[in-house]
């Protein structure tokens, strides 16, 4: 994979809509787009971030809610209990917050990076994020869970910050208050 010329895919990307592939054999290129997956994350100050995101459809996904950082491949919930309700940010829809209700606790299972299982259970904060990255690996997006209104509110919005970003062109992105997934 080539490091130049990755950048975050945006809601209208169609690559966010595909369903991921599961990893057969995971490799060294496997390990490198974690780590760019990571790289990417932290810079843009998220909490998580799945490989559709960066355009590759494979099932992979990093989390870091600052208690560690977890680098998942074929990630997927095998038990979930109770409920929540948290607002929640995308980068790749972005400047856009959602109420959702999730499960508030759940278990998943996983291979880490050089492909052993992984059993990990998460609740509160930390599961809405395994939830929401899951969500990227079978094209759902936060813009799914959104009422009709706020849906044609959401496209007007990305219409507009497209049309901006072309204007914009060459000058720094401003810096996003709140942390997005
Ligand atoms: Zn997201």
């Amino acid at each position: 994979m080539e490091k130049t010329g990755l950048s975050i895919k945006i809601l209208g990307d169609p690559v966010l809509r595909k369903k991921s592939r599961q990893v057969r054999r995971v490799s060294d290129e496997h390990r490198r787009t974690l780590s760019t997956m990571s790289r990417f994350m932290h810079d843009s100050n998220g909490i998580g971030l799945a490989a559709p995101q960066i355009g590759l459809n494979d099932a992979m996904i990093v989390v870091d809610i600052g208690t560690g950082l977890y680098k998942l491949i074929n990630p997927r919930i095998v038990e979930r209990e109770g409920e929540q309700v948290l607002e929640e940010g995308c980068l790749s829809v972005p400047g856009v917050y959602i109420k959702i209700k999730r499960s508030r606790r759940v278990v998943l299972e996983a291979l880490d990076e050089e492909a052993k299982p992984l059993r990990i259970e998460a609740q509160d904060l930390l599961a809405c994020v395994f939830q929401h990255e899951i969500d990227h690996l079978n094209g759902k997006l936060i813009f799914d869970y959104a009422s009709v209104i706020k849906k044609l509110q959401i496209k007007r919005k990305m219409r507009a910050l497209a049309k901006k970003k072309a204007s914009d062109e060459g000058l720094p992105e401003p810096k996003r208050e709140r942390r997005e997934l």
